[in-house]
């Protein structure tokens, strides 16, 4: 079996910050000598002097190739974890969707098939149920068998992934029975397509719109209206893509009282503002639901220190990304018809570097708690995903702390003509990325294989109380 030594480095996990040469045999790290280790033979060395060793980081939310409207999301399983391993991410649970009148074994085995065989990294699924019914309900329980353990309700797209409460419920009391991980869309769906109409009908039809028509209040009513019916059944909640305070609040009043509710922000909530979509129709650009909110009214703010104190858990990506050109575009003379959705797969882990190591918003080690530990934890994949240690899977990120990069779409491997971090400086570069044991980034190039990536079967949620 091949063995590689990090030799070297600073290896930093959620727990600890310790100078450590990691030992990797086949698929799993073996061993993590510290000062006075004896001499380790017959590997091949990467040296990583003066480098930081982190976990490969877990991103639990992305959306490869799905159909939003008009548009297909234009990451494809294999440009989507390549770009992803680009920026040192070395496990996305991605969605099968269940849309109206579906079968929901169908939406899995569709997914798996675009998954299996094109997936540079190691993957999971959380299940879309998108329409509530006899038949549906019935074959989550075949779902859940294939390694489920996390199914995504909506209070938002009416007529589209819309549940109602009745609806909500009935999933809920089905995961609350095995402990399965509900996690939630949380907007009010039905009073968002008022303000739409309303909108449209004036003739507010420019991207900024699309951001006015879904204020935070419409997020927070539905994050208290969901985080109440969980509490009911007894299902744990893992609310998403959170970018308003008020659901904030809601989520740490809930953990306060002790119910099992889990947060998760994404980088277009922390780093990116509402005035992105005021400059005309490039606003298009930084479309996605929840929008983007103002700084002034404290949102940022919230989220930073929510994921700082623990309010919060998890920053994934939601990464669904358009094109602006012919997708974006769509939308040109009505918002309505702009497919919602950003890049941001390869670019999660670098702007949490970044975060921790020049903007000191928490420590590296709450950051690669943030990243890789807790996601691995809340969707049952800890200890073989998430960390270093003995007998977890050798995925790893050795990133240079000293070094700078400058987000741009010219250099980066999403499949997508814009990025909305365009020209960011970020501080930490990605050098060398593992995924069981085999390098995938190396020198600045590229050396995986589609055909890497396993499909993981999940646990239940490792955080529950
Ligand atoms: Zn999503």
């Amino acid at each position: 079996m091949t063995r590689i030594l990090i030799n070297g480095g600073t290896v930093v996990t959620a727990a600890e910050t310790m100078r450590a040469d990691v030992l990797i045999e086949g698929e799993k790290v073996i061993a993590l000598l510290g000062a006075g280790a004896p001499e380790v033979a017959d590997a091949d060395v990467i040296d990583a002097s003066g480098k930081l060793v982190f976990p490969g980081s877990v991103d639990a939310h992305t959306h490869m190739e799905i159909p939003f409207g008009a548009a297909t999301s234009k990451d494809t399983f294999e440009t989507g974890t390549r770009a992803a391993a680009w920026g040192g991410t070395t496990t996305i649970i991605d969605f099968p969707i269940q849309m109206k009148g579906d079968s929901l074994i169908g939406s899995f085995e569709e997914t798996m098939a675009k998954a299996v065989g094109n997936s540079a990294i190691d993957f999971g699924l959380h299940q879309i149920v998108g329409d509530v019914n006899e038949q549906s309900l019935a074959e989550l329980d075949v779902v859940f068998k294939e390694g489920v353990t996390s199914y995504k309700l909506f209070t938002a797209y009416p007529g589209v992934y819309y549940s109602t409460d009745a609806e909500l419920m009935k999933v809920m009391q089905w995961a609350s029975s095995n402990g399965s991980t509900i996690l939630m869309h949380a907007e009010n769906g039905s009073a968002i397509d008022l303000l739409r109409e309303q909108a449209i009908a004036r003739g507010d039809t420019a991207p900024l719109y699309h951001a006015l028509t879904r204020p935070a209040e419409m997020e927070g009513e539905a994050a208290h209206r969901t985080i109440l019916l969980a509490e009911l059944t007894g299902a744990p909640l893992y609310i998403v893509h959170i970018s308003a305070k008020q659901v904030v609040e809601e989520i740490a009043a809930a953990r306060a009282r002790g119910s099992n509710v889990f947060g998760e922000t994404c980088p277009q909530y922390l780093f990116l503002e509402l005035s992105l979509l005021d400059q005309g129709f490039e606003g298009a650009k930084y479309v996605c639901s929840p929008p983007l909110r103002d700084p002034a009214d404290g949102h940022q703010d919230a989220l930073w220190r929510a994921l700082a104190n623990n309010d919060l858990q998890v920053v994934a990506t939601d990464h669904c990304p358009f094109d602006f050109e012919g997708q974006k575009t769509l939308g040109r003379g009505d918002f309505t018809k702009i497919p919602n959705g950003l890049p941001v797969v390869e670019h999660r882990f670098p702007l949490l570097i970044h975060a921790a190591l020049a903007d000191n918003r928490f420590s590296l080690n709450r950051m690669v708690d943030i990243a890789s530990t807790t996601p691995a934890k809340m969707y049952g994949i800890y200890p073989q995903k998430g960390t270093i240690a003995v007998g977890s899977d050798a995925d790893i990120a050795i990133v240079d702390p000293a070094a700078t990069d400058t987000v741009s779409a010219a250099t980066h491997h999403m499949n997508v003509d814009y990025s909305c971090f365009e020209s960011m400086d970020l501080t930490g570069r990605i050098e060398t990325v593992l995924s069981r044991g085999r390098v995938l980034i190396a020198d600045g190039q590229y050396h995986g294989r589609p055909d890497h990536g396993r499909y993981l079967k999940r646990g239940l949620n490792q955080l529950v109380r």
